[in-house]
């Protein structure tokens, strides 16, 4: 077993014998999803006051909408959710490279077939934070995908503060 698997097994029995909430619904209670970036730094529940059972949290690298469609799709269309909390950061790893720039890691480090596996995939990086967050709330708004009664606001979390600004 590694480390990392021998921390998920301590800390989880430890978790798991203090746990109370195994009643809780499927459909989040509060019927809202917050989509955010996987980086390591962000913890959303803490920081975005969000209690177990109440909310889905989407996370992909960059917070990106188009990569998060089909659970935004799952999440409002068969568990309820009526309301969209889009949440970048600062110093996001998506404004550090190109798509260029992914592709030929790609092929540089996995190769060849892996390079025409992912063919000409959309890492979909961005260059201006809080331009990216407008763009993703405007691709939120003008899907057929997503109902246009759901409520979509657009955010930044600094991770040198903790804080949240409101973009959109
Ligand atoms: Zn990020």
């Amino acid at each position: 077993m590694s480390a990392i698997q021998k921390n998920l097994v301590e800390k989880n029995e430890e978790y798991a014998s203090k746990f109370t909430k195994g009643h809780l619904a499927l459909p989040p209670a509060k019927a809202y999803l917050v989509l955010t970036c996987m980086d390591a730094r962000i913890d959303p529940a803490a920081a975005f006051g969000i209690d177990l059972g109440d909310a889905h949290v989407i996370r992909n690298a960059g917070a990106s909408a188009k990569d998060a469609q089909r659970s935004i799709i799952i999440s409002e269309q068969l568990l309820g959710t009526k309301e969209i909390l889009l949440v970048k950061h600062t110093g996001c790893d998506m404004l550090t490279f190109s798509n260029e720039d992914a592709h030929g890691l790609v092929k540089k480090n996995l190769g060849a077939s892996a390079a025409a596996e992912i063919g000409t995939l959309n890492f979909l990086p961005f260059s201006d934070l809080e331009q990216a967050v407008r763009d993703d709330v405007e691709f939120i708004k003008k899907t057929e995908t997503i109902p246009k009664d759901v409520t979509v606001s657009g955010w930044v979390y600094e991770v040198e503060t903790g804080k949240v600004k409101q973009i959109v």
